[in-house]
């Protein structure tokens, strides 16, 4: 496609710039609106604006936002000026928003290094304008079936985006045989990550989303298991395997709600490193940053280095402070991300009351019948939880679901309004974990930034 003029180019920048502007004055954040405006007037904007950038675009079912604010921790350690797309709107024309206006009035880039979360089926469409140096592929689960049609539907998806790509670098996780499959048959450097078979979890092991092997189509066997369908398989029939990977957590040597020690090795030298979030998961969005900084030629010692001081975002185990009591805020919105947060809440020694919100609106999903693929027994049968709120749209699914699940009615309590609720966790001395899924944590943030008087990220 052929580059914008002069005149389209400033025209372009200036609507995007001036759109945002207004719809961030009337109090609307992550859109995409500018981006549409923009592409109109300069079909090819995005070419000019990422002009000499170097790109790393992270994609996949959960972990992507973790991941992105991860790298984008470890190229400013790095003392890389690097763009991050905070507003989370990760479709083709929210990314396109961020990326025009972060541009100059000409349409150069202001950044050397951009970090890009981005849609899985966003993706084909994005590397039709921009060649990323590095696509990281967090894992894929099923998730929000009604959108997509399936877990091999995205992964369809992806893989149309990687072959338009062949000069990106793959940041692929060993362990997911699903998104490990991206490396077959395409000519794209690729950088593994993952976790040794020596780290055993306490996950559980759910291998419905395995899949069967792309070489052959033989069934996997497992020599080890981290959680879900993540380990070390390796097909009955063709021997097709689990890759070594480059980027290798060792050992993961303690855990606290603060945070993670672990042993981690990378080009050839295994070092000690501190995680500033907690959880298996993260552990994995670790991996992934430091195997992207490899593939970014940005430090990998002062990527690993970073770790220790990455901050929560939004949502993802962000904390609040409710005079003097800590809560952390989870976001769930499919059963493998459900279950690890499970795993994490378990693993911790200490009492808390749980808050356990479901809606089923259009940014959740219509779709919520994940619940019952979901292990709330793993939840109900720890003597941890003293007290368990249940709200959203559908408090009273969520509410029957526990129940079967084996929670005690003594300890439940069903709630409808934020505020209300947000002044009982006020009264709490234990603990607070909320785990909410999309919608229904926009309502519960609200809710807890008018009580700490905590501000939004665009404020
Ligand atoms: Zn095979």
């Amino acid at each position: 496609m052929k580059k914008p003029n002069v005149i389209q180019t400033i025209l372009s920048v200036a609507a995007c710039k001036l759109t945002r502007g207004i719809l961030r004055h009337t109090g609307r954040g992550g859109t995409a609106v500018p981006g549409i405006v923009a592409m109109k007037l300069a079909g090819n904007i995005l070419s000019a604006v990422t002009d000499g950038m170097q790109i790393v675009v992270v994609t996949g079912t959960n972990g992507k936002t973790t991941t992105c604010n991860m790298i984008e921790h470890a190229c400013t350690s790095a003392g890389c000026n690097c763009l991050l797309n905070k507003s989370g709107a990760n479709l083709l024309h929210g990314i396109a928003a961020d990326l025009i206006s972060n541009a100059t009035w000409l349409g150069k880039p202001k950044y050397p290094y951009a970090v890009l979360e981005c849609d899985e089926a966003a993706l084909k469409q994005f590397v039709s304008y921009v060649t990323p140096k590095a696509i990281v592929v967090t894992n894929l689960f099923s998730d929000q079936v009604d959108r997509y049609g399936g877990v091999e539907n995205t992964l369809k998806e992806i893989r149309t985006g990687v072959e338009k790509s062949p000069a990106s670098v793959l940041v692929l996780n060993a362990e997911e045989p699903l998104s490990a499959s991206l490396a077959l048959n395409v000519p794209n450097k690729t950088v593994w990550y993952g976790l040794d078979r020596g780290v055993g979890t306490r996950g559980k092991v759910d291998l419905s989303d395995a899949g069967v092997c792309p070489v052959c189509g033989g069934e996997y066997a497992y020599d080890f298991h981290i959680y879900a369908h993540l380990g070390g398989y390796r097909c009955t029939k063709c021997g097709y395997h689990r890759p070594e990977p480059d980027v290798c957590v060792t050992s993961i040597d303690q855990m606290t709600s603060q945070g993670t020690r672990i042993h981690l090795r990378a080009d050839g030298k295994e070092q000690e490193a501190q995680i500033a979030l907690p959880a298996v998961y993260n552990v994995y969005n670790a991996a992934a940053a430091v195997a992207a900084a490899k593939a970014m030629e940005v430090s990998v010692v002062k990527a690993i280095d970073s770790l220790a001081s990455v901050r929560s975002s939004f949502g993802r185990l962000e904390t609040f402070d409710l005079k003097g009591n800590r809560l952390q805020m989870i976001l769930v919105k499919n059963p493998a991300g459900c279950n690890q947060a499970f795993s994490y809440l378990t693993s911790l020694d200490e009492d808390f009351t749980a808050v356990l919100c479901l809606n089923n609106r259009t940014g959740d999903g219509h779709d919520f019948s994940w619940i019952n693929d979901t292990n709330y027994e793993m939840l109900c049968s720890d003597p941890h939880v003293k007290k368990i709120y249940v709200g959203g749209d559908r408090a009273q699914d969520l509410f029957a679901r526990l129940q079967r699940a084996g929670a005690s009615e003594e300890i439940m309590e069903l709630f409808t309004d934020y505020q209300a609720l947000v002044r009982l966790l006020e009264k709490e001395s234990r603990p607070i974990y909320a785990l909410p899924n999309y919608t229904s944590m926009m309502e519960l943030r609200q809710a807890l930034m008018q009580a700490t008087g905590t501000k939004d990220f665009w404020e």
